[in-house]
C-alpha cells in the first residue's frame, strides 16, 4: 500500500506524522511512502532526508492525497481533506471524534476508514502506539522548560561566590502521564519538587522520582480519587476544600506551578484560584496545562502569556508539542508505525482491518461506511 504523508495545513502546527526513520521501518512493511514537500520542515526534516530514505517527495496535497491509500497526519481532518477521501483509503490522525461528530459523519459517508489515534486503547498492549502519553509527555517537559524560560532565577540552588542562591520551588498538580514528565525534568534541573494528586497510589512514583508528594490534612483517610483505567474521578466537596487549604497554604511559598489536572469527558477541574494567584510572589510562574480545557486555574487564558498585577506570569499555551516539533514527530511517528505494524500482520504490504482486534477497533471511528464511535469497552487488558 502507499501510505502518504500531508503537510499539515493548521495554523502553527510544525510537527509531521512521518519521519524518515518511520518510512524506513513502514518499507519494511512493504508499503511504499510518499510525502508532500516541505511536509517536514518545520520539524527539521528536510524533503532530501526523506528523499534518502526511499520516500517520494510529491509536489503538491493533491498529489498526495489522490495517489496514496493510506494518509498518516497529525491534526483532524479539515472539510476540504475530508472532501478528498474515498472509498478504499484509510486516515489516521488525531481526530478527537466526541469533539468532531459531523467530520466523523461525512468521512463514514466517503466510505474511509478512519484510525483516530487520540482512540488508542489504553492497555498495555497498546502502549507503543498511545501517541497521547507521547504527546502528554512532551508537554510535561516542556512545560518546565517554559516556566524556567519565564523564571528571573535558577531551578538548583547554588552556592557562588557573590552569594547563595536558594534552589526554586515547583508544585506539580496532577501526576498523570503529563504531570510525571514535568516532576522528572523539575527535579533533574535541581527544584525542589512538590506534587499533588487525587489518586493515591501515585505518591510513590512522585516520592521515587525525588519529589515530595503533599498529603492533605483531611479527617478520613486519604479520599481514592481514582476511577478505572488510571484516571480521576470528581473529587468530594470535603476533599476539595482541604486540597484547596493546602494549596492556599503553599502559594506563597512557591515559584513554579504545573497544573496538569483533567477529568475525563469534563471541563478542567478549578484548583489555582484567584487569591492563591495573588498570594504568589511576583515573578512566580503558572504554566496551565488544562488550559485546553478551561484551565486549572481560571485566569489563564488558553494560548497566551498574561502577567497579572500582581506580577505573576500564567502560561496557556496548548501547543506544547508542536513547539517541540522534532521530538514530537519522532514519537508520533513511530506511534502511527507502531500501529502499521498491527495492520499490516503479514507485513507484505497488505492491510488487513481486523475489527475484532482490541486495539484496532477501539480507534477505528469510521469503517465500510459506518460510523463506529464509540468503541465496545477492550476484552483484554
Ligand atoms: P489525565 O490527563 O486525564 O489527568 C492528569 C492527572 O490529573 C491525573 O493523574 C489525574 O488523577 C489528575 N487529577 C484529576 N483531578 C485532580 C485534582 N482535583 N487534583 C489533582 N490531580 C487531579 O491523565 P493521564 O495523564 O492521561 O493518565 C492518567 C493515568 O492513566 C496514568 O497515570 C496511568 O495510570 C493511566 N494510563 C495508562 C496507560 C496504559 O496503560 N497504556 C497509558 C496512559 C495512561
Amino acid at each position: 500500500m502507499k501510505i502518504g504523508t500531508p503537510k499539515e495545513v493548521m495554523q502553527g502546527e510544525a510537527r509531521v506524522a512521518m519521519t524518515p526513520d518511520s518510512a524506513k521501518q513502514l518499507q519494511k512493511l512493504g508499503h511504499e511512502c510518499l510525502i508532500e514537500a516541505g511536509a517536514g520542515e518545520k520539524a527539521g526534516l528536510l524533503d532530501s532526508a526523506y528523499e534518502e530514505a526511499g520516500v517520494t517527495v510529491v509536489e503538491s496535497a493533491d498529489a498526495l492525497w489522490s495517489q496514496s491509500d493510506i494518509i498518516a497526519k497529525v491534526q483532524p481532518p479539515t472539510d476540504e481533506e475530508i472532501g478528498r477521501l474515498s472509498e478504499n483509503k484509510t486516515l489516521i490522525s488525531f481526530f478527537w471524534p466526541g469533539q468532531n461528530e459531523e467530520l466523523m459523519k461525512q468521512a463514514a459517508e466517503k466510505g474511509a476508514s478512519v484510525i483516530a489515534m487520540d482512540m488508542v486503547p489504553r492497555i498495555s498492549r497498546a502502549q507503543k502506539m498511545d501517541a497521547l502519553s507521547s504527546m502528554a509527555n512532551i508537554a510535561g517537559y516542556r512545560a518546565v522548560i517554559e516556566a524556567g524560560n519565564n523564571f528571573g532565577r535558577f531551578f538548583t540552588g547554588q552556592v557562588t561566590a557573590a552569594g547563595k542562591v536558594p534552589p526554586a520551588k515547583v508544585l506539580v498538580v496532577g501526576a498523570g502521564v503529563a504531570g510525571l514528565a514535568a516532576i522528572g525534568t523539575s527535579t533533574s534541573l535541581g527544584a525542589i519538587t512538590l506534587a499533588f494528586d487525587v489518586r493515591p497510589e501515585v505518591a510513590e512514583q512522585v516520592e521515587s522520582m525525588g519529589a515530595e508528594f503533599v498529603y492533605l490534612d483531611f479527617e478520613e483517610e486519604q479520599e481514592d480519587g481514582s476511577e478505572s483505567g488510571g484516571y480521576a474521578k470528581p473529587s468530594s466537596p470535603e476533599f476539595r476544600e482541604a486540597q484547596l487549604a493546602k494549596f492556599r497554604e503553599l502559594a506563597p511559598d512557591v515559584d513554579i506551578v504545573i497544573t496538569t489536572a483533567l477529568i475525563p469527558n469534563r471541563e478542567a477541574p478549578e484548583l489555582w484560584t484567584e487569591d492563591m494567584v495573588q498570594a504568589m510572589k511576583p515573578g512566580s510562574v503558572i504554566v496551565d496545562l488544562a488550559a485546553e480545557k478551561g484551565g486549572n486555574c481560571k485566569m489563564t487564558v488558553k494560548d497566551e502569556r498574561i502577567v497579572t498585577e500582581n506580577g505573576v506570569i500564567i502560561i496557556g499555551y496548548t501547543d506544547f508539542p508542536s513547539r517541540m516539533a522534532k521530538q514530537s514527530s519522532l514519537l508520533y511517528s513511530t506511534n502511527i508505525r507502531h500501529m502499521m505494524t498491527d495492520l499490516t500482520p503479514e507485513k507484505d504490504g497488505k492491510v488487513v482491518h481486523d475489527m475484532e482486534d482490541d486495539v484496532i477497533r477501539g480507534a477505528t471511528i469510521a469503517h465500510g461506511k459506518e460510523v463506529t464511535f464509540p468503541p465496545p469497552a477492550p476484552k483484554t487488558k
